[in-house]
């Protein structure tokens, strides 16, 4: 498609000039284009970059140069450089050219304040094309986000020509540097650990890679490095960290994909404080120098697994903004209300939340709002409008409250949940009658969900915290089986061993996650050292020793030869790049991101293999209908 610009006569000649700018490095260009100043002006400098723009005025031609480094003004006179004035005519957006000429300042009234080298010009000597540009499928300079993002996918490498996606990647490099800065300074050793490895058990499907020297047999590519950075610690390193690229291989959910990066560590001689403490530090030290947010609370907040629930409903809370959840299941045990009175006897929950001002809310936006949480398996949402003053005892007058439900509720029960909630005057205060997971889920997203539409959250924070105390496991119905929270080598405290075999679900692990403004960054935990510890573990998880010697045997067998009291972390480098540079999407700081489809549009990936590879490979295709469906 389009014309075949190779074919085209239009580099006026190979050899562009070389120039030196330090007297011993030889590039095209003399200067960068966002560097030009008052300071610069009268010498003769060289510059290559884009066009970003041209102007033909006819006898004058304005072209916006742009490099990585910002956009420089040529101004090309016909009267002063005919030949020059010609190349530039040819001149087409994102063109690629070299310009060397003298540096001006601007006349009066044509300065650009908004240019770092507004206050100057390079006036043309002369111009060569060193590479001539289709027009781009949209446009560089101006704002792309609201082209189709398949389209930016496929041309990754324009869309990463445009000044945010940049700013994004020098974001991300900035970040990163700083880590390894803070890490390096703290005797942490980077180490690179395989990708071609063996299944690692993070709770996800693995990625597979057939072998051809061993027929039928694959690798796996690894979840994350867990297991590889335990041995680290058994062979002494103490202190690992790396920049390590994970793969999981899961039914992609909106912002999810299936490689990403964690900052992995492992630390030897510690507890679980002590990880915190490094890594929280870390995080201040990084916010401070990438982000122009404040962090909303230092020391961060730390709450436990059960307050984080209790509270949020969610053990990654947003902490930007307080409506926390309130519960008055106890209050309402022997409502004449059924809906309550059922969900109290059936072993679930009466919880809530205030919307602050909400008590006149339109009915339609009520309703809105009762659709919402029945997207996470509520029935319904109570409200009650506090629209009056409450008295302290006796009936409450009527006017007082703008509620449906409020005539089958006792003047007690309408006052407990005021006073839970602590509702003022003008308040909306929103129900949930139903099992746990259910109260949790809907009142945590419509908790979310109040703070956008009452613009509750602060937009200027960096609102860290860690929760804590997670517990160690969880039934899974569907296998009837005990799983790992976290991942089947977190230790459980000290105290609760002794409950792992009469009662796994009260055991609490020696885990952690930090979470920034709702999401979950990064977890992390104080590991099992000990091969019998680790045994009785993979005993009650229902791993076989056959079955746990084949999988892990390398991490056993290298526990009884000297294994250091360990712990370690891992944060998501793509999630914390997304927080920083406030896009809403982890593909935005991700250079050669896939789609939410697992696609790569540019080279189109995956895609299929030459018979004579799968050969090679020992493998012949089933037909697809035979599974992956
Ligand atoms: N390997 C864990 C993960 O990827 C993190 C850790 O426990 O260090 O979630």
């Amino acid at each position: 498609m389009g014309i075949a610009l190779h074919n085209r006569a239009i580099y006026n000649d190979l050899n562009y000039p070389l120039v030196s700018s330090n007297g011993d490095s030889f590039m095209l260009k003399t200067h960068t284009c966002g560097e030009l100043t008052l300071e610069h002006v009268g010498q003769h400098v060289t510059l290559a970059g884009w066009v970003n723009r041209r102007r033909d005025h006819g006898g004058l031609i304005f072209v916006d140069l742009r490099d990585r480094f910002g956009i420089t003004q040529v101004t090309i006179d016909s009267d002063a450089t005919a030949e020059a004035h010609d190349v530039a005519g040819q001149l087409r957006s994102e063109y690629v050219v070299q310009v060397s000429g003298d540096v001006r300042k601007r006349p009066p009234g044509f300065e650009n304040p908004n240019l770092a080298t507004g206050a100057v010009e390079v006036i043309a000597e002369e111009i060569k094309i060193l590479s001539p540009a289709r027009t781009p499928p949209f446009y560089i300079s101006g704002n792309a986000d609201d082209v189709e993002e398949a389209l930016r996918l496929k041309y990754r490498y324009l869309d990463l020509r445009r000044p945010r996606m940049l700013a994004n990647l020098v974001l991300r490099h900035r970040m990163v540097r700083m880590i390894r800065e803070y890490l390096s300074a703290r005797d942490f050793l980077e180490i690179e650990t395989p990708i071609l490895l063996k299944s690692t058990p993070e709770g996800a499907r693995d990625f597979v890679v057939p072998s051809r020297m061993h027929a039928h047999r694959f690798y796996a590519l690894p979840q994350s490095p867990q297991q590889l950075k335990q041995l680290f610690m058994v062979a002494g390193i103490e202190r690992y960290f790396q920049i390590a690229r994970c793969f999981r291989d899961e039914d992609l959910r909106a912002d999810r994909q299936p490689e990403f990066t964690q900052l992995d560590l492992e630390m030897s001689f510690v507890e679980a404080e002590d990880v915190r403490a490094l890594i929280e530090e870390m995080l201040i030290e990084l916010s401070g120098e990438i982000s122009p947010k404040r962090i909303q609370q230092v020391p961060f907040p730390v709450l436990t697994y059960a307050e984080a629930m209790e509270r949020y409903g969610v053990d990654r809370p947003d902490l930007r903004f307080g409506q926390t959840l309130f519960d008055v299941t106890e209050d309402v045990r022997h409502s004449e209300f059924a809906v309550f009175r059922n969900a109290a006897a059936s072993g679930g929950q009466v919880k809530g939340v205030v919307y602050p001002g909400g008590a006149d809310l339109p009915r339609r936006e009520i309703d809105e709002l009762t659709d919402f949480v029945k997207q996470y398996g509520a029935k319904g949402l109570v409200w009650i409008g506090v629209t009056g003053e409450i008295p302290a005892n006796g009936p409450i007058p009527a006017e007082a409250l703008r509620s449906q439900t409020a005539k089958f509720l006792s003047a007690d029960e309408l006052r407990a949940m005021i006073s839970r909630s602590q509702a003022n005057t003008g308040d909306l205060i929103l129900l949930v009658a139903a099992d746990p997971g259910v109260t949790a889920q809907s009142l945590s997203n419509l908790r979310l969900e109040i703070g956008r539409r009452a613009g509750l959250i602060d937009q200027n924070v960096l609102a860290y915290c860690w929760i804590t105390d997670f517990p160690l496991l969880e039934y899974d119905d569907e296998l009837q089986r005990w799983q790992a929270v976290h991942h089947p080598f977190t230790s459980a405290r000290d105290e609760d061993w002794s409950l792992l075999e009469s009662d796994p679900g009260a055991v609490h692990a020696k885990a952690y996650d930090v979470v920034l403004n709702g999401w979950e960054i990064g977890g992390g935990s104080i590991r099992i050292h000990r091969t019998d510890l680790q045994y009785r573990l993979f005993r009650t998880l229902q791993i076989s020793e056959e079955e746990a010697e084949a999988q892990f045997g390398h991490l056993l067998e290298a526990f009884q030869y000297g294994a250091p009291p360990h712990g370690g972390i891992a944060l998501g480098i793509d999630r914390m790049a997304a927080i920083y540079a406030e896009t809403p999407s982890i593909r935005d700081v991700i250079a050669f991101p896939k789609t939410a489809a697992g696609t790569d549009l540019m080279v189109n990936a995956p895609s299929p293999v030459t018979e004579a590879q799968l050969r090679e490979l020992h493998i012949m295709l089933r037909p697809e209908k035979d599974g992956g469906d």
